[in-house]
């Protein structure tokens, strides 16, 4: 079979490819969740590089049409073996001669996206993959731009979803991590709020009264053998993250209220499920209403 690609299939071919590896890194969030494999973590690099190699062909493309001699490093030359420029070069061409108004931040930004590319490829990989995605949507979405100024009509891909196009390039300008977590940037104040006080709330009230000390986040484990009916929950590797798996608690702090994972101090079952039907109750003696 024989394929043929023009550099506008072939750029959005990348961008394909790129999507579908950055739906599997993307699993579950950003940060390493239990169920997912650092294997399907480590996707982000081809999804990155994916991207990265998209934009440079269509770079290549736009540039192309204002004339196939600028696409070489020499555009003098007769030579067969004339090469065609980089990525890095053809962000300049893109400046100097197409209307493609790229602004100073853009064109470094594209530079440094190009230089990681070739780490990625050609040295020891070392990423966060709450930084990449951040770095991703940004790139995305200014290829999803320039793309559909340029050719005059919206992203489309064959085989992915329009929400996801739409969810990728806005998630940078929408969204933050913070601790972790994915949080909408005008809820980060609320959720800090939220977090500091839960730290009043040391103790748990059951229904007859009797007050117990709440677990903290990342001492799970050293109350396991105090609880007479320890759930398996007490035991996993969870506990010892920097940050809790469902609130963001930091290890050492109180979970937020009705975290999934914050253990009764009683039985060792879910707090929020256990059957003590506990409350929270403050340093000074308020019951936690919501
Ligand atoms: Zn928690
Ligand atoms: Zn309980």
């Amino acid at each position: 079979m024989r394929l043929l690609l023009d550099l506008h299939e072939n750029s959005l071919d990348f961008l394909r490819e790129s999507i579908e590896s950055y739906l599997i890194a993307d699993e579950y969030g950003t940060h390493l969740h239990y169920k997912s494999l650092p294997r399907n973590k480590v996707k982000w690099k081809i999804a990155y590089i994916c991207l990265v190699s998209s934009f440079e062909i269509m770079f290549k493309k736009i540039i192309q049409d204002i004339s196939p001699a600028l696409i070489k490093v020499d555009i003098d030359s007769q030579n067969k073996n004339n090469r065609t420029i980089d990525f890095q070069k053809s962000i300049i061409r893109i400046k100097n001669f197409s209307s493609i108004d790229l602004s100073n931040n853009e064109s470094e930004y594209l530079s440094r996206a190009a230089h990681r590319r070739n780490q990625f490829i050609h040295y020891t990989v070392e990423f966060s993959s709450e930084e990449i995605k951040n770095n991703y949507s940004v790139l995305f979405s200014l290829y999803k731009n320039i793309y559909e100024i340029y050719f005059g009509s919206d992203l489309y891909l064959e085989g992915i979803e329009p929400h996801v196009i739409t969810e990728i390039s806005s998630f940078a300008r929408e969204y933050e991590i913070f601790r972790g977590q994915e949080i909408r940037k005008e809820d980060i104040e609320a959720y800090k709020a939220e977090i500091e006080k839960a730290q009043n709330y040391t103790r748990v009230i059951d229904k007859d009264n009797q007050v117990y000390g709440r677990i903290k986040f990342g001492s799970e484990n050293d109350h396991v053998f105090d609880i007479d009916i320890a759930y398996d929950m007490s035991n996993s590797e969870l506990y010892s993250w920097e940050y809790c798996d469902d609130c963001g608690a930091k290890n050492g702090e109180y979970h937020l209220f009705d975290c999934d994972l914050e253990i009764c101090p009683v039985c060792g079952w879910q707090l929020i499920t256990c059957k003590c039907d506990m409350q929270y109750l403050s340093t000074d003696n308020k019951i936690y209403e919501e």
